[in-house]
């Protein structure tokens, strides 16, 4: 019955959308699963069965397989989801002097004057409510008219959303729901674990963190990645419950409104990926988590649309998260506002080519600035720091980035660096402002492994 809901999605919405009684407004709600990589997901090709409510939805709607953040931890690129700029434009996450240690400084807020996109949704009418488990994220937050911060877990999450989309409205909702469940300390209850292999050890989970910071505690680097990829595979399958969940609120309040269902990631997550590429990092870390580098583990993310007026569509062209905001505008039938640094991906979902675009991404956390692009060829990294050397990789003959091209094309590494300088002279740079942190989220940062990890 679930899945045959789910599997109705689209129609529901179509039948909603038919209905004289009900509102062609849709309610947009905006699914962000913290830390989620997207090679993990069996909508993306991952055969062990880690997010089956995804692959449905994703069958149903638009797909995109090529999709970027803009930057490899949270607070600038959630800026960038909800504003439609890069970075270097909104100003959010900025930490001070290279090197940077996220540990010891409070990243900056959105620059004054930044608009986001609940502010823009709420001048058409929207109501705003916003259901997060990351404090970094509250900053961004002020345009939500209800923001609920201090839940327990994703299910309190989906509930929140879920009957937000259940009880009557007579205006349209956008909800921002945001999981962190695949963030450290890993969540993945038993039935999860066991969902996504047999070979299950629950107890090891809690433990992971301390163990990454202290290699020598843990001498079996594989048998470390094949337990950490488990734990976050089950931490992934959790997540996709409740995305069923609100899929299938979603599908029920149709025939009141429609809605339109927009699932991503902030950014992904490094397990021993990259372990052996020489880096400064202070936290002392070599190869786990994310904020440190710009490899695809941690940039390449997932991003499904689905509801009403997307039909299913699959579409490869390289895109941004800086693209969401402008997406989202366009499906609600409003201009996408000039000022933003992305762009309206309807016309892909409704078959046509995009004109290719490079995507750049930076903004760093921990060690010397970097920046990356990444092409329809070519992922490219360089640092501010001469003891980290550039870094090309051919995307199709090298997906997972272990063969460094740079020396051998220096006149493709000089021509993306005069691509990177090009896209940075459309951008406008603000400063972010400066913010403090709230009462008890120094504590609650440091529970998920953000600061004081030692
Ligand atoms: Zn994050």
């Amino acid at each position: 019955m679930f899945f045959r809901l789910l599997t109705s999605f689209a129609a529901l919405l179509l039948v909603g959308a038919c209905t004289p009684a009900a509102s062609r407004t849709p309610n947009v709600v905006l699914v962000v699963i913290d830390t989620l990589r997207v090679d993990r997901l069996s909508a993306y090709g991952c055969t062990i069965p880690t997010s089956p409510n995804l692959e449905a939805l994703a069958n149903e709607g638009a797909i995109f397989t090529d999709a970027w953040s803009p930057a490899p931890w949270t607070v600038p690129s959630v800026a960038s989801i909800l504003t439609g700029l890069h970075p270097i434009s909104h100003g959010a996450g900025k930490l001070g002097k290279s090197p940077t240690h996220l540990d010891t400084t409070t990243p900056t807020g959105l620059a004054a004057g930044v608009q986001t996109l609940a502010e823009r949704l709420q001048a058409l009418g929207y109501q705003c409510d916003a259901f997060v488990t990351n404090p970094y994220v509250r900053d961004l937050l002020s345009s939500f008219r209800e923001r609920v911060i201090r839940v327990e877990d994703g299910s309190d999450v989906a509930d929140f959303t879920t009957s937000r989309l259940r009880s009557h409205s007579d205006v349209p909702r956008f909800l921002y729901a945001h999981f962190m469940e695949c963030h450290d300390p890993i969540l993945a209850p038993d039935e999860d674990l066991m969902a996504v292999s047999r070979e299950h050890e629950p107890r090891r989970i809690p433990e992971f963190w301390a163990r990454t910071l202290d290699s020598s505690a843990f001498p079996d680097r594989e048998r470390f990645r094949r337990e950490r990829l488990h734990a976050y595979d089950g931490s992934i399958h959790y997540v996709d419950r409740q995305i069923g969940k609100i899929a299938r609120a979603a599908a029920e309040s149709a025939n009141r409104r429609p809605t339109i269902l927009v699932i991503t990631s902030d950014h992904g997550e490094e397990i021993l990926d990259h372990a052996d590429v020489p880096r400064f990092d202070p936290r002392g870390l070599q190869g786990i988590g994310h904020g440190h580098t710009l490899f695809a583990e941690l940039l390449r993310v997932p991003l499904v649309l689905v509801g009403a007026g997307i039909p299913a569509s699959r579409i490869s062209d390289p895109v941004s998260l800086v693209d969401i905001a402008p997406t989202i505008l366009d499906l609600v039938g409003r201009p996408v506002p000039q000022e933003m640094d992305g762009r309206s991906l309807l016309p892909a979902i409704r078959g046509q080519r995009l004109e290719p675009r490079g995507q750049l991404g930076g903004s760093i956390a921990y060690g010397y600035a970097k920046g990356s692009w990444t092409d329809l060829r070519w992922h490219f990294i360089e640092s501010e720091s001469d003891a980290e050397p550039a870094m090309l990789f051919d995307r199709s003959a090298d997906p997972t980035q272990r063969t460094n091209l740079a020396r051998e094309f220096p006149g493709i590494v000089e021509a993306i660096r005069a691509d990177m300088q090009r896209a940075k002279n459309t951008m406008t740079v603000r400063e972010g402002r400066i913010v403090e942190l709230g009462i008890g989220d120094a504590e609650r940062l440091q529970s998920i492994g953000y600061i004081g990890g030692r």
